[in-house]
Parts: C-alpha cells; sequence; structure tokens
C-alpha cells in the first residue's frame, strides 16, 4: 500500500468510528505523527492532501519546519513534552502545543507567542492514568492551569490532551479517554477538543469524543 491508500483507509475508518459515535466525520482532524520519518515523507504525505503533521521532538519540528518552508499551508503541531527552554525555538513556528502541563511553561509560551507577535492554539495534558513516570498534569491540577492559560492573551486554549496507559487492547484504553471526556466536562469553561487516539487507539478514541487523532505508524509505517 502506498501512502495515499493509508491515508484512505485512516480516513474511512475515522468517518466509520464517527458514524458509529453519531458524530460528524468532518468535525475530526487528523494530525500526521511524522516522528522519525525523513521530511521527504512528509513531502509524500503534502501531496497526498495532508496539512497538518505532529512532531514530538522541538529540533526535529524546527528543522522539518526550515526544509518544507517552500510550502505555505503545512501546520507544525507539537505532540511531544515541551522543556521550558524550547519554548523559544518552537512557539514561532507551531500551529499548536498539544502538552503543556506547568504554569511556568505556559507563562513562557505566553512569554514567546508575544515577542513573535501571534496566537498559538494549546491543549493541556492530562495524566488520567495518573502513571508517576508519565508527563501530564493531574485531574486535580487542571482546573487552575485552566485559569492560567486563560489569562495570556496569546495562547487559545482549544482543550485537553491524553496518552492512556499502554494496554493489550485498544478497548482497555476507552475508560481513560472517557475520563478525559468527563474532565472537559466538568470543567468551569466550555472547551472544545480533545487530542486522543493513536494508530491502535483512534475508533475507540472517536467514540468517547476525540476532535484530534494523532495517528503516526498506520499512515507512515513502523518508526526504525
Ligand atoms: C508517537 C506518538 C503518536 C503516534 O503514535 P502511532 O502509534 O505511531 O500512531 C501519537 N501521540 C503521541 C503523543 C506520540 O508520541
Amino acid at each position: 500500500m502506498d501512502f495515499s491508500q493509508r491515508l484512505q483507509q485512516v480516513q474511512r475508518r475515522i468517518g466509520e468510528a464517527a458514524r458509529r459515535a453519531g458524530r460528524d466525520p468532518a468535525s475530526i482532524a487528523l494530525i500526521a505523527v511524522s516522528k522519525l520519518h525523513p521530511a521527504a515523507d512528509l513531502r509524500v504525505a503534502y501531496a497526498a492532501g495532508v496539512r497538518d503533521f505532529g512532531e514530538n521532538y522541538v529540533q526535529e519540528l524546527v528543522e522539518k519546519h526550515a526544509a518544507l518552508s517552500e510550502l505555505p499551508d503545512v501546520r507544525f503541531h507539537l505532540i511531544g513534552h515541551l522543556q521550558r527552554n524550547k519554548a523559544r525555538a518552537v512557539v514561532p513556528i507551531a500551529t499548536s502545543l498539544h502538552t503543556l502541563d506547568d504554569a511556568r511553561t505556559i507563562a513562557e509560551c505566553e512569554r514567546r507567542a508575544a515577542a513573535a507577535n501571534r496566537a498559538v492554539q494549546v491543549f493541556l495534558q492530562v495524566n488520567v492514568g495518573e502513571e508517576t513516570q508519565k508527563s501530564g498534569c493531574s485531574p486535580a491540577e487542571l482546573a487552575p492551569l485552566v485559569d492560567a492559560v486563560l489569562q495570556c492573551p496569546h495562547l487559545q486554549l482549544q482543550g485537553l490532551m491524553t496518552i492512556p496507559p499502554a494496554t493489550e487492547e485498544p478497548d482497555d484504553a476507552r475508560p481513560f479517554f472517557r475520563r478525559l471526556y468527563e474532565l472537559q466536562q466538568k470543567l468551569h469553561v466550555p472547551l472544545a477538543r480533545l487530542s486522543m487516539g493513536m494508530s491502535s487507539d483512534f475508533e475507540v478514541a472517536i467514540e468517547e469524543g476525540a476532535t484530534d487523532v494523532r495517528v503516526g505508524t498506520a499512515l507512515f509505517g513502523a518508526r526504525s
């Protein structure tokens, strides 16, 4: 299968999951996770119609952004952990940041976005499985972080993001996706979007309310 066939297959599966859940397939955004794949692979994806790319590492995002600079409508999304001292490099070029989880990094991103005179879309990452080794705020820390972002004029709060604990079966991730949805529903402000679901479980995530799915392997194949 070539890239556009894999893309069509993923889009078809997104559509079917959305319809099962009574949702509009057009309301679900596909982020093609291109981490560890060369810029040439992103060009192939671009030719097939992809405009939204997810990258985990700031340095790699910066390099690919430069490599594809002649393609005006490409959007890069940071989906890996952001260290505060890397905000300076990524905030001026990323369309969205999916992994904010502490007040100091939020403040630094606002400072860098203001300096670049641009707005950046942000998601707050929640560690719904409360795993000690994983990034993301705890559910209890979420409300104050929401307020922190809302005070930042250059950060546009979109919603919440999570990476559930690794599981054997896609369906085992369902309770964690549901927990993120419930947290979103209980917040004191309405937030529209939920970034959740990867190659192995994006259909379950859509059934539980995902609006942004981050799919790598199912599009680009295995990473080396
Ligand atoms: C790598 C990664 C993905 C994509 O994973 P696949 O299993 O290849 O689809 C999605 N989200 C995050 C945060 C990732 O690090």
